[in-house]
């Protein structure tokens, strides 16, 4: 089922030339805006000469300093009395940038987000509870406004409240749900303390973004809520959620090509890499009036899944987000991602639902210690069992990321949950 079957399937000619065609009206757009204006004329970019997409590269990068800079208008391109709509960044790494919206981009990103749904199966049939934060965050409106495009009956609640989360599901039967992967690995502990069990409720489906998270983290809130989890991504410098989504197939996310021009670099030297390797994500936004933006370094690690999908759609997926090139930790000498710490937490069964990563400088030496709470079961067995789990977490984790942490093994709640984006690294060596 396609929300736009014409877009969704358009071949790779029909989509250049639809690419091309808007990003010469973005560039022609963004030559009135003061930051691009000075960015074209330095590199001697004229929006009018462009002939090919090939042209693009001619512009170079903008990251979110850029965008800090410009604050608060130097990117917009249209009348202030056209603008209808601003958020801004979360602020994970540090100041909140800020994005404006036309009435125009309200509408397309709407459709953005509700092709996305389409695709995972969802109608106007279904019930959605949107557990995403409102207000500048783009997680909460940006979904609630393409459900409500499709034809959902949309609960906005937002995050927190799990006690009225659990009534609210139980009273009108919601299907979807819409919640960042820790919230949702706290609110299925929560469900269960209230003496309910998770998959009565019905909910049917749940989208799962904001944050990285790995395969096994899915796996475990499919498992415990009995029911289908859908990655979905997106940053506000690039409208918001809804950039790419993943379909039925669930195996990579749809980038909606018609929407963005898509390229996967080196982040140490920018050089653009072949089909199919891991890279940043650099993103062009093509289709959007107040804040055109060319050849974003997103900083998140990704690459091309170079087969067609099985659905039809021919818009390239990505693969799940590896984490934000500057997640990276230096941990005596070896870079180390959080999400391969991730990924090996989870795929043990006894792992329960919350984990810290906290690291420390003890005699100079760097020194990493793994929080992780266990399913309540484990604890009321033999203490040797727990031995002999520490011993297989540890070599599980040396055999990733070479070093070897110190593992505490925690009764379930034991860490602070989350209801938005996690924390879970903290890096006190420098302190
Ligand atoms: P901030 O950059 O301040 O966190 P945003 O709220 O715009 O602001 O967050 C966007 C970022 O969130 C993305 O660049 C990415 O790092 C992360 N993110 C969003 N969705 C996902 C996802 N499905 N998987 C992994 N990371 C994601
Ligand atoms: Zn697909």
């Amino acid at each position: 089922m396609y929300w736009n079957s014409e877009l969704e399937t358009i071949d790779r000619r029909g989509l250049e030339r639809l690419q091309f065609d808007r990003l010469k009206k973005a560039l022609a757009a963004a030559a009135s805006t003061p930051f691009y204006k000075k960015v074209f004329s330095e590199n001697g970019v004229a929006p009018s000469k462009i002939s090919t997409l090939e042209h693009l590269k001619d512009v170079p990068f903008t990251t979110k300093n850029d965008l800090r800079v410009s604050y608060p208008d130097g990117m917009v391109a249209v009348p202030r009395r056209s603008i209808v709509r601003m958020h801004a960044s979360s602020g994970t790494t540090g100041k909140p940038t800020v994005i404006f919206y036309t009435m125009k981009d309200v509408d397309e990103w709407a459709h953005q987000v509700a092709r996305g749904m389409v695709a995972t199966g969802t109608t106007s049939d279904d019930v959605f509870q949107n557990m995403m934060g409102y207000g500048l965050f783009t997680g909460g409106l940006g979904l609630h406004y393409g459900a409500e495009k499709m034809g959902c009956m949309v609960i906005p609640m937002s995050t927190g409240n799990t006690l009225k989360q659990i009534q609210f599901i139980q009273d009108f039967g919601s299907t979807v749900i819409h919640i960042t992967p820790s919230y949702a690995l706290h609110l299925v502990d929560e469900i269960r303390a209230h003496g309910v069990n998770p998959p009565d409720l019905g909910v049917r489906k749940a989208y799962l973004g904001a944050e990285p998270y790995s395969e096994g983290t899915r796996d475990k809130i499919e498992a415990q809520f009995g029911l289908d989890a859908y990655n979905s991504y997106g940053m506000s410098e690039m409208n918001g959620p809804g950039v790419a989504f993943e379909c039925s197939e669930k195996s990579g996310m749809h980038l909606w090509e018609d929407y963005y021009i898509a390229e996967i670099i080196d982040p140490e030297t920018g050089e653009a890499l072949p089909d199919g390797e891991e890279g940043e994500l650099v993103l062009t936004h093509i289709n959007r009036e107040a804040m055109p933006i060319f050849r974003y370094r997103t900083r998140d690690l990704t690459r091309f899944i170079p087969e067609p999908c099985p659905c039809g759609r021919t818009h390239r997926r990505i693969e799940r987000i590896k984490g934000r090139t500057d997640d990276m930790m230096i941990v005596s000498g070896v870079n180390v991602f959080p999400s391969q710490i991730e990924t090996v937490l989870m795929n043990i069964p006894e792992v329960g639902n919350n984990y810290q990563i906290v690291l420390e400088r003890e005699d100079n030496l760097d020194r990493m210690h793994i929080k992780v709470e266990l399913y309540s079961k484990m604890f009321q067995g033999d203490m040797r069992e727990l031995e002999r789990l520490k011993k297989r977490m540890g070599e599980a984790l040396r055999a990733i990321i070479t070093i070897n942490p110190k593992i505490e093994l925690l009764e379930p709640g034991s860490l602070p949950p989350s209801q938005g984006k996690a924390k879970r690294v903290f890096d006190n060596r420098s302190l």
